[in-house]
């Protein structure tokens, strides 16, 4: 082991962070990030005012696009682990660092195994991890459970859970702790959610219901208003509850959170329809004790969210939206596209086969869908560009280029237009 741990404590099984975040460490890290994901040609577009201009086609960016400082944070913290424990100390990731891809397999390339978000006991034993080895926990967060599995092993974690995350956790703990419970509008399966919601229930006691949109959020405050049948509600929630969730009896109280990169506007519908519910169950002068809420939507997303409106509201023939199809703050951008234009969300360049075809993923029915004649091949076009917060510049690069190649041309070398 390249790095001794002051907290190596004579086999006692402790919680051991690692932090990487050295000096000498940093700035080898920074050179092979820039080297992997940095675009020259991003940022000539950015320096010209986010246009590039050749022949009939223009690109337009977002203001706003791509990694955010929790996504870089992780990065460099997953390059740095390697550094600081070079093989063969065996380094695993739960999950995915990010949802892209493409970031994925260069994490991969770096060594570094990904093995389940939440590992059973069983895939914990068939790994037989020990106090040697590191395990990366991604920018999400992870699931109590896990974390307090690893922390019983005693292997050493190298914790990149963004500081956005840890403040919604903070939020929906406190919830908790004042027998409040956690209403998270959130996609239930998503690992940020997963890991808010053991939060909510750490202490024993909280309770905490995922609603997803804005049908469920009324179907729930109808119930709160009207009551309705135990059993249906219980069903239609299934998997998005703290288990002994009683609807008639945890809906009395509710403290309002989100997954952090959920569409900012339906976020604050949910917070009005529950504060509108609750103050009609319990009338306003009692609202203050049964109901709660704080925004957080991360600043990253709602910058990009803010960003992609501004553009949207500018002459474009269609959109391209890059990223993982995992990825929620991607999907949300391509939702907000896809309402004003003609919205393409690939997760990279390879996907504009032709101007006659297209494979894009469609986030209404999950799957990846073809368009023909997709790229209009003469007349002026304006194509608007943007990526979510886990997408690489290197992949917005790739994706500029191939539009100015599906019309046949030469980008210049060092002019933006
Ligand atoms: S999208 Fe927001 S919460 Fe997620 S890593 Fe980036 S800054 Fe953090």
């Amino acid at each position: 082991m390249s790095a001794p741990l002051p907290s190596e404590t004579n086999g006692i099984s402790v919680p051991r962070k690692v932090n990487l975040r050295r000096p000498d460490v940093m700035e080898a890290v920074s050179a092979q990030v820039v080297a992997h994901y940095r675009s020259e040609l991003v940022e000539r577009i950015r320096a010209n005012g986010g246009v590039i201009s050749q022949g009939e086609l223009t690109v337009k960016l977002a203001k706003e696009f791509g990694f955010c400082y929790g996504v870089e944070r992780a990065i460099d913290l997953a390059y740095a682990a390697r550094r600081v424990f070079p093989e063969p100390t065996r380094i695993f990731l739960l999950g995915e660092i990010i949802h892209n891809p493409e970031v994925n397999d260069q994490i991969r390339n770096l060594g570094i195994v990904s093995i389940p978000p939440k590992p059973t006991d069983d895939e914990l034993s068939a790994l037989d991890l020990t106090a040697d080895d590191v395990v990366i926990i991604p920018a999400f967060g992870t699931e109590v459970a896990t974390r307090r599995r690893l922390e019983a092993i005693g292997c050493q974690t190298v914790d990149t859970t963004c500081g956005d995350v840890m403040s919604v956790w903070k939020r929906v703990r406190q919830y908790s702790k004042d027998g409040v419970t956690s209403i998270i509008h959130g996609k239930a399966k998503h690992e940020e959610t997963k890991a808010t919601t053991s939060q909510a229930t750490a202490n024993g006691t909280g309770h905490y219901l995922v609603v997803f949109n804005l049908a469920e959020t009324d179907y729930v405050c109808d119930y709160v208003v009207n009551g309705g049948d135990r059993q249906e509600f219980l069903q239609r929630f299934k998997g998005a509850h703290s288990p002994g969730f009683d609807p008639d009896l945890h809906l009395r109280a509710v403290g309002v959170a989100n997954q952090t990169t959920m569409l900012r506007g339906e976020t604050e519908e949910v917070q009005r329809r529950f504060r509108s519910a609750m103050e009609r169950r319990f009338g306003a002068e009692r609202l203050q004790e049964h109901f709660r809420v704080f925004d957080t939507i991360c600043g990253a997303t709602q910058d990009r969210q803010d960003a992609l409106e501004k553009m949207l509201r500018e002459p474009m023939d269609l959109l391209i939206v890059v990223g993982g199809y995992n990825s929620s703050n991607t999907s949300h951008l391509a939702e907000m596209g896809e309402k004003v234009l003609p919205t393409y969300f690939i997760k990279n360049a390879a996907k504009m086969e032709s101007a006659g075809r297209i494979e894009h993923w469609d986030q209404h029915i999950a799957e990846e869908v073809q368009t023909a004649n997709w790229f209009p091949t003469s007349g002026r076009v304006t194509v608007g560009v943007t990526a979510g917060a886990s997408c690489p510049n290197n992949l917005i690069e790739d994706t500029i280029k191939r539009l100015f190649e599906l019309r046949d041309i030469q980008l210049p070398l060092s002019k933006t237009s």
